[in-house]
């Protein structure tokens, strides 16, 4: 569908996804309707700055596909049961996402696409592969899921040699023609299911990502799940499935020897069998899920002919973003981590696994997620637990089951001053050399506007806390 003019398109959804899409086709040219569920006052203020542009928007009403409809794009977050996208299928209209979208107007025209995916570790991965890109003197965005528009960079003025890109499985499950150079999924565990529908659905929209690749498909060796979706894609001749490993590396894999990131897939001097990348003290924090996301981009930026030591410089160059396995403080002798980005329980996981005696501060809006598994792997290294948050139960309960020993604070709380109180009764229950650990593995809106927020707090109560001392 190259010729817009007077395509008759329904954008499906405002938000920060639908406006930017119906402007753009707007601007083609195209007809566009914008459906929207919701109609209050934010989303009449959007409808009327559009209507205003000669755009068509209909409030009130996203289930009844507009008469003469040619193609349907959606805003990620619409779930593919919508009523709406029944009545597309019954009358063979195509859906599309945003990302398709920028995909089809100009994607591989722009950049050759290096993609990311995975329920754990998207934005810190391409953030690292952004950084060695960098490094490497190449002109590079990160992109996509991480919050700048792909339609946007591949429709602006700016030139890039390469993308490093963040999709979801939303944005992935929309984008049926999406052909990256390389990509990777570094993980795979239950999240989403409500808008999947299962397991295989939301794994089955992950593993779009390798669909078409051209020069490697980078899976987790140590996630089997991720091979598998290597094996069933469709790729180009001679593309090749990259593992990499927190352990030594088979042939075709990345992994670390002797504390030493390597590549054994590769290899720059014919006459060596590996390539040294970079140290396993040059990623910040060293944690071992987020080795496994070096070595990921390393893999991808590899893929694209990075040498070696502009993997080692890129990641030396990488500071994580706020709230992801972040430093706060150390009050006597207790090191306070705010994760709260650990909004799930794979990722808590993750974190309490970086640490050897760990006081817990967990709890929040738990999204149907079941706690047995996270808290019997963890119990050995629990000193105590702080608990918060509306469905703190599930896991008190779990922690009966399967840590009897630790001592719990249950706090019965979910008001804004809870994370103060619970900061302090995680002190009393640290001894010097512990970890005072916010990795909630929950979503924070029971009690925060969303996880920055309940960072935010965590790490006040922390300075509080050590100043009162002072
Ligand atoms: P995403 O963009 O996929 O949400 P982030 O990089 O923002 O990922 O990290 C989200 C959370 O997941 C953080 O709490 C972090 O500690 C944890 N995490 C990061 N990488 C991994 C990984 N490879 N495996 C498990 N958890 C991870």
């Amino acid at each position: 569908m190259t010729d817009w003019q007077g395509k008759r398109v329904t954008v499906a959804g405002l938000g920060v996804s639908g406006i930017p899409a119906a402007r753009v086709l707007h601007g083609l040219g195209a007809a566009v309707t914008v459906v929207n569920d919701g109609d209050d006052e934010r989303a009449r203020t959007q409808a009327e700055d559009l209507e205003a542009l000669g755009i068509t928007v209909r409030l009130g009403d996203g289930a009844t596909l507009p008469q003469g409809t040619e193609l349907i794009v959606t805003t990620p977050g619409w779930k593919p049961d919508k009523p709406l996208f029944a009545a597309a299928a019954e009358a063979g209209v195509p859906v599309w996402g945003d990302v398709e979208l920028a995909w089809r107007l100009r994607g591989p025209d722009a950049a050759p696409w290096l993609a990311v995916t995975g329920t754990n570790g998207k934005t810190t991965t391409v953030q690292m592969l952004a950084s060695i890109l960098g490094a490497a003197g190449l002109r590079t965005a990160a992109v996509g899921n991480i919050g700048v528009s792909l339609l946007d960079v591949v429709l602006g003025d700016e030139r890039y040699d390469v993308l490093a890109v963040e999709l979801s499985s939303y944005q992935l499950h929309w984008s049926p023609s999406l052909r990256a150079h390389s990509a990777a999924v570094l993980n795979l565990a239950p999240d989403h299911l409500d808008w999947h529908g299962s397991m295989e659905a939301y794994a089955a929209d992950k593993g779009r990502i390798y669909e078409g690749n051209r020069v490697a498909c980078v899976y987790n060796a140590a996630d089997k799940a991720t091979e598998d979706l290597v094996r069933e894609a469709d790729v180009e001749e001679g593309c090749r499935a990259v593992g990499f490993t927190l352990g030594t590396p088979g042939p075709s894999q990345l992994g670390v020897v002797d504390g030493i990131l390597v590549d054994r897939a590769f290899v720059e001097n014919r006459q060596q069998n590996a390539q040294e990348l970079a140290e396993v003290s040059d990623v910040s924090p060293a944690a071992p899920h987020n080795i496994a996301n070096a070595l990921a981009a390393a893999a991808l930026a590899r893929a694209f002919g990075v040498p070696a030591a502009a993997v080692r410089d890129g990641l030396r160059a990488f500071t994580p973003d706020a709230h992801r396995i972040a430093h706060v403080a150390d009050v006597d002798g207790v090191a306070y981590i705010d994760d709260s980005k650990a909004t799930n329980t794979h990722a808590a996981q993750a974190s309490l696994a970086a640490y050897e005696s760990i006081v817990w501060i967990a709890g929040g809006l738990a999204k149907g997620a079941t706690f047995d598994e996270l808290v019997a792997g963890a119990a050995g290294r629990l000193r105590g637990v702080v608990l918060i948050g509306a469905d703190r139960a599930l896991i008190r309960e779990a922690l009966t089951r399967h840590a009897p020993q630790v001592p719990v604070v249950d706090l019965d709380r979910t008001d804004t001053g809870a994370m103060l109180a619970a900061v302090r009764e995680a002190r009393t229950l640290a001894r010097a050399g512990d970890t005072v650990l916010l990795a909630p593995a929950c979503a924070s809106m029971d009690m925060f506007v969303n996880y920055n927020k309940r960072g935010d707090a965590f790490a006040e109560a922390v300075r509080e806390l050590s100043s009162a001392d002072g």
